[in-house]
């Protein structure tokens, strides 16, 4: 087991974790539960040993495999604008484990959460990271967010932190009627779009657009 050295480490850094949610604060998010829970999860525990002394900055950092640990302020807004409409929420997909720091802040907000990641390195390493810091509400699964997860649909809510060009409709699919995405759609290499999907009936759906982000793409796996 890998050692979690949450009270040495956690004692000291409960201030930079504070200042941290203070800066996301002040860019804009007003969700006080999403606060809360930002500024009790260790960040630097999600990340290499080599970049914890950067982890309550508010940017991306690499996690390896060509991957990043979302921007702070960008895992704020995405939880804040998932639960606008329903506050407490059943059932939660995401797409794009990565370090699963985004899955850890929506698993204190909420009931369960599925978490789909194409690599399996990173996959089995969230997986093990979770379960030791005793989050039994969320399942991690090594597989292609392509086809979302079928079998725990349908879903109140969808997050996906890799940028596809175009909204995979299998997602759409795995949406309770009423329920909402939050996807960043885009280009590769350029800034993408974050955007708010709601499926207001079984064939049709609405997109709000957000404020302009920048992700790693969204991959389908190698066969
Ligand atoms: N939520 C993560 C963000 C990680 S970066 C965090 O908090 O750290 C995005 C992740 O999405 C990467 O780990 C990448 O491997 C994964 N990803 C990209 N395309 C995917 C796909 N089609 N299915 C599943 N995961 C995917």
């Amino acid at each position: 087991m890998r050692e979690l050295d949450i009270k040495g480490i956690g004692m000291t850094s409960q201030r930079t974790r504070n200042r941290l949610v203070k800066t996301i604060e002040q860019l804009g998010v007003k969700d006080k539960k999403v606060l809360r829970v930002m500024r009790l999860i260790p960040r630097h525990l999600f990340m290499d040993e080599a970049l914890a002394s950067r982890s309550y900055e508010n940017t991306a950092l690499p996690i390896g495999h060509g991957q990043t640990i979302s921007q702070p302020y960008i895992v704020a807004r995405m939880t804040e604008l998932l639960l606008e409409a329903q506050p407490c929420l059943e059932k939660v997909l995401e797409v794009g484990t990565g370090s699963a720091y985004q899955a850890a802040v929506l698993g204190g907000l909420v009931r369960h959460l599925d978490t789909v990641e194409r690599i399996f390195p990173l996959y089995a390493q969230a997986r093990t990271l979770l379960y030791d810091l005793g989050y039994r509400n969320v399942q991690v699964h090594y597989a292609d967010g392509t086809w979302g997860w079928a079998k725990g649909a349908p879903y109140d809510a969808i997050i996906v932190t890799a940028a596809p060009a175009n909204i995979p409709t299998a997602l759409i699919e795995q949406l309770k009627i009423g329920g909402r995405m939050v996807i960043p759609v885009g280009q590769p290499q350029r800034t993408q779009r974050l955007q708010l999907v709601t499926r207001i009936s079984e064939h049709s759906h609405t997109i709000k657009n957000y404020e302009s982000v920048v992700f790693v793409p969204f991959l389908k796996s190698k066969q």
